[in-house]
């Protein structure tokens, strides 16, 4: 999936939210966007995702108009992971990867829409939850549910809004492996919204710093994070980069 993304401003009221950011996503690239609480983050993903439509500025998703096309074909190509997401607490782990298929299934389950099911079960190390209820889980647990839905989509675009704010240190390196090494073998691409900068520098191809809607700085992460984007766009000294 090649996402463009050219010139793109929303508004809450008379804020602005973003503010003219442009940026393009390759084929298997890992994109993570970092930048303080507030600074747009969120409203970027929801952009791209088509929740929110923006007042100015194109989504190109592969070359196509992403503002005229179709619910359901957005939810054949992108695979979302709020940051904040709502469960249903009658259903069960396995019922919730379902709802990923969704977008796939013209009259009723396949045994490869069962197939796929169980492979993105499988990828988040979840089988065993299967039948588990949604609120019997952790919160990391109702996380990696949440990514798992998203893999049995089967997009062409994954954005992953904080995705391991409720996991450790372990789950998140886990959950980092597991979509990046999906999205390199599926030709795939991601966008992340991180705020950990040292995950974001282990697992990202490209960094998008925001500051006040506004693009900051893009490009490599060793070249992007320095000490002084740091002071600059966070306000601290103290951050230390192997
Ligand atoms: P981040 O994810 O980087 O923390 P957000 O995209 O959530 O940032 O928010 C960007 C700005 O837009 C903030 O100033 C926030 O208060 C504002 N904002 C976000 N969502 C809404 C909303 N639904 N209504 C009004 N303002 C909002
Ligand atoms: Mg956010």
């Amino acid at each position: 999936m090649e996402l463009k993304i050219d010139g793109l401003e929303v508004k809450y009221g008379s804020h602005k939210a973003l503010d003219g950011v442009s940026f393009t996503v390759g084929e298997g690239e890992v994109v993570g966007v970092v930048g303080p609480n507030g600074s747009g983050k969120s409203t970027l993903i929801r952009c791209i995702a088509q929740i929110h439509k923006p007042s100015h500025g194109t989504v190109l998703l592969n070359g196509r108009d992403a503002l005229k096309m179709e619910p359901g074909e957005i939810a054949r190509v992108i695979g979302y992971v709020p940051q904040n997401f709502h469960y249903l607490f009658f259903s069960t782990v396995m019922e919730t990867v379902m709802l990923g298929r969704k977008p796939h299934i013209k009259w009723r389950v396949t045994p490869h829409d069962l197939a796929i099911v169980q492979q993105s079960l499988e990828a988040m190390n979840i089988r065993h939850l299967a039948d588990k209820f949604m609120d019997q889980l952790s919160g990391g647990e109702k996380q990696k549910v949440y990514i798992a839905r998203a893999l049995a989509q089967e997009p062409e675009l994954f954005l992953f809004d904080e995705p391991t704010s409720n996991l450790d240190l372990k789950h998140q390196i886990d959950v980092l492996e597991i979509t990046r090494s999906l999205t390199r073998t599926g030709k795939k691409s991601m966008i992340v919204a991180l705020h950990d900068l040292n995950l974001a520098v282990t697992y990202c191809d490209k960094i998008l710093v925001l500051t006040r809607g506004k693009i900051y700085a893009a490009g490599k992460p060793e070249e992007i994070l320095t000490p002084q984007t740091i002071k600059d766009v966070y306000g601290v000294d103290v951050f230390i980069v192997e």
